[in-house]
């Protein structure tokens, strides 16, 4: 039986015997990010993998939710920090001329007008004073068709249109997940879980500890048609250049724009947001065509389908990691990421926060890690996201072999297979 207490009012189903319809060894729930590279990490490392994801497409926010900017992939001290995954699938978009980030000679450099140059295109952030960032705008259908790839080549399952629902736990194991989509509810039997869904659905369903934060929503938008300034214009309105020719992306949102804070794991708040940011994102659209040099012929032509939730559930696992672990090294780093509005300093990611307290068949990747409030806001970005992804599919690959606890499984193998797979530890 699941954790989760019920309400009182609740209903007993009539019909509760579900199918069976698979026994992967690594199951991961949510195709984001984090979830991608988990399904990939875990599949490279000899797993049978099925990966679930609730919409059509891999990516989640950095995707369909239009966040298309990797910040960042360095320390802001001239060294790459994020490798693995993530600089893989900088690659494969490179190979399509869909991205677009500073050569390394440049990274660190504090020349006034390269900064204003790659602030442009949305790859320098935070209070100065600043250098350039090894950061990457990217093109969205890029990275969903690069993901397609990766998980191709890697024979990961991918069941899209399916949400992941219901953990059945007994003891301290997750021993089947109830799935839903077309044909209706089924199960699935997995020895190992990754919890990649952004929001920690299946350690909340399974009554893990949790933080929940209430933060105000986003829609970033692209429009087509705007004429840019010339590079030694002023920039008038925030938007960014892009590598679509032609596009420019608007980071519309926020404390400024919304009216206030939703729970993003409730469905009404959810819901009347997304009404609500579609008007306002066309009202700030036709304020940019008449009030924006250069935009008077522009037109949205793509809004995100999906809000943009900076934070929702973090897991309090076995280690919360705060912001006195800044630069701090540990003994089972599993991940490391600078800050994209910091210079010089990184996190180590422990192992530990990815393990919630009271499962020993889970591991969780992305945005949800046991983090508090200030670290997530470098955590939570979708290189950091990629880097515990990776971390957490090479666990549970490791982990299925001998059994499916993932606590049992050898740091030093751990943090050797994920250096031999190019990831970047302290
Ligand atoms: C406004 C905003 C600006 C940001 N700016 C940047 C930036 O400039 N650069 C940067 O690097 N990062 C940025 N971030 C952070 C970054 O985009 C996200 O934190 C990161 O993409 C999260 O990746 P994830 O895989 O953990 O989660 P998500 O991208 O949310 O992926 C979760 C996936 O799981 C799926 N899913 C969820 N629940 C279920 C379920 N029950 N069953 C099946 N599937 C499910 C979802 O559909 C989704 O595909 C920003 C975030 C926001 C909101």
């Amino acid at each position: 039986m699941p954790r989760g207490s019920l309400p009182s009012d609740s209903l007993t189903l009539p019909n509760s015997r579900v199918p069976v319809v698979a026994r992967p060894d690594v199951l991961v729930a949510g195709g984001g990010s984090a979830g991608l590279s988990a399904a990939v990490a875990a599949a490279r490392n000899g797993a049978d993998v099925l990966l679930l994801e609730r919409f059509s497409y891999l990516g989640g926010l950095a995707s369909g939710g239009l966040i298309i900017l990797l910040l960042t992939m360095d320390d802001g001290a001239g060294r790459q920090a994020v490798g693995g995954l993530c600089q893989e699938l900088v690659d494969r978009m490179e190979r399509r001329q869909a991205i677009y980030y500073p050569p390394r000679s440049s990274w660190n450099d504090p020349d006034p007008k390269l900064v204003e140059h790659y602030a442009r295109w949305g790859l320098v952030w935070g209070s100065g004073p600043h250098r350039v960032r090894y950061s990457v705008a990217f093109d969205p259908q890029a990275f969903v068709l690069a993901a397609d790839e990766m998980v191709k080549e890697a024979a990961v399952r991918v069941l899209y249109q399916t949400w992941a629902c219901e953990p059945v736990v007994e003891g301290r194991t997750v021993t089947a997940l109830v799935i839903q989509n077309k044909a209706g509810r089924q199960a699935i039997i997995p020895k190992v879980v990754i919890d990649a869904t952004g929001d920690g659905d299946i350690i909340a369903a399974a009554g893990e500890r949790f933080e929940l934060e209430r933060v105000h929503p986003w829609l970033w938008f692209l429009m087509s048609g705007a004429q840019l300034p010339e590079p030694s214009a002023e920039r008038r309105g925030l938007y960014f250049q892009t590598p679509g020719k032609g596009h420019v992306l608007v980071p519309w949102g926020g404390e400024a724009r919304t009216t206030h804070k939703i729970d993003a794991t409730n469905p009404d708040e959810v819901s009347a947001a997304l009404a609500e940011c579609r008007q306002l994102v066309a009202e700030e659209a036709g304020r940019l065509k008449q009030g924006t040099p250069g935009f008077e012929d522009a037109y949205v032509s793509m809004t995100a389908d999906q809000l943009g939730i900076t934070e929702s559930r973090r897991l309090q696992g076995e280690y919360v990691m705060t912001r006195d672990d800044l630069d701090r090294e540990f003994p089972d780093a599993i991940a490391r990421t600078g800050h994209w509005t910091k210079y010089d300093c990184v996190y180590n990611v422990p192992y530990r926060s990815l393990l919630p307290l009271g499962l020993d068949n889970v591991l969780v990747a992305g945005r949800c890690i046991s983090v508090d409030h200030r670290v997530h806001h470098a955590t939570k970005e979708i290189p950091p996201c990629m880097a515990t992804g990776q971390a957490a599919g090479t666990a549970a690959a490791l982990a299925a072999r001998e059994g499916g606890n993932v606590r049992q499984v050898p740091v030093s193998t751990l943090r050797k297979r994920l250096l031999e797979q190019a990831a970047i530890l302290g």
